[in-house]
Parts: structure tokens; C-alpha cells; sequence
């Protein structure tokens, strides 16, 4: 299974690169709350300037949820900016450093002859959905008191509880 995302550098030409991508949904595998559903198309510029490359483009996913109040699955379409920069780093400053740009472009460093991507879809598709996702906005959650789906069906507890 390929774990990364990885653009040749020397396959890039100074100016702007367009290029689409779709990804398979296991490439994308986040948490166990998070399931990508299908392919992920991503469509992508890349700016080149030298050492200095600027990503922006979109990436279009489906993801299965749980809903953080009732807990049942719910599915998602997003359309999701990416934008990001990437500045070569010279070797002896150390790897991997990942500074958010006062500017909201985040910025990555980077050494070598590849740019792996993955982390920047990750961080992408993460930050879409929110920590505490709901399957819609009212979502009634579930019952305390028999365990019913609220959103589902009403119980007999909740009405005992109103006339009480
Ligand atoms: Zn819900
Ligand atoms: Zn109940």
C-alpha cells in the first residue's frame, strides 16, 4: 500500500505546473472516526520559483463520520482548499519543520528531490471536519435514559420526564 505522495521535483517546470490527481481512499486512512469513502480527486497548481514552491488547488472527498452526539455514521461530501508553501531547506538546519505562516498559508520545509503531499491532504481533510462532527445540525442524540436514537424515534422516558 503506498503511504505517501511523493512529486518529483526535476519533473516540475519554473512557473506554474497544473496537474489532477485521484487518490485511493487508503492512501488517506486518518482515525478510526474518519473513513475515506472512494477516490479523492485533487486538482492541483504548483507555482516554482527555484527552491520555493507555492501548492494551491482543491481536493473533492467523502468521508463516513460518527456524529459525536448520537454516534451513527453519517456521510459527507467536502470541496476543501489546499494551499500551501514549500521552501527548501539547506541540510544542516534539521528536518521536517512545520510552521503556520501569520499569512494562513502553511509552510513545510523541505530536502532532497521529493515533495511528499500526503501530510498536507491530511492536515487538509482534518482540518474540514470539525473535533466534534454532527450528522446534522439538530441532531437529538441519544436518550439517557432507554438509549433510544433520538433523531429516530421518540421514547416513552422523555415524555415522563416533561410531565413530570
Ligand atoms: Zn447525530
Ligand atoms: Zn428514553
Amino acid at each position: 500500500m503506498k503511504k505517501n505522495f511523493r512529486l518529483l521535483i526535476s519533473s516540475l517546470v519554473e512557473g506554474r505546473n497544473k496537474m489532477s490527481y485521484s487518490i485511493p481512499a487508503e492512501n488517506l486512512a486518518l482515525n478510526k472516526d474518519i473513513k475515506i469513502l472512494g477516490n479523492s480527486d485533487i486538482e492541483l497548481v504548483i507555482l516554482k520559483s527555484g527552491d520555493k514552491l507555492l501548492v494551491e488547488g482543491i481536493i473533492h472527498f467523502a468521508a463516513e463520520i460518527n456524529c459525536a452526539i448520537c454516534g451513527e455514521k453519517f456521510v459527507k461530501e467536502y470541496y476543501e482548499p489546499i494551499k500551501s508553501e514549500y521552501i527548501r531547506q539547506i541540510p544542516k538546519i534539521g528536518a521536517k519543520t512545520l510552521l503556520l505562516g501569520s499569512d494562513e498559508v502553511s509552510r513545510f520545509y523541505f530536502q532532497g528531490e521529493t515533495l511528499d503531499l500526503l501530510p498536507l491532504l491530511h492536515d487538509t481533510i482534518l482540518l474540514a471536519i470539525p473535533l466534534a462532527p454532527a450528522c446534522q445540525e439538530e441532531c437529538k442524540g441519544i436518550c439517557p435514559g432507554c438509549g433510544v436514537n433520538l433523531n429516530l424515534e421518540s421514547c416513552q422516558c422523555q415524555k415522563a420526564w416533561i410531565s413530570n
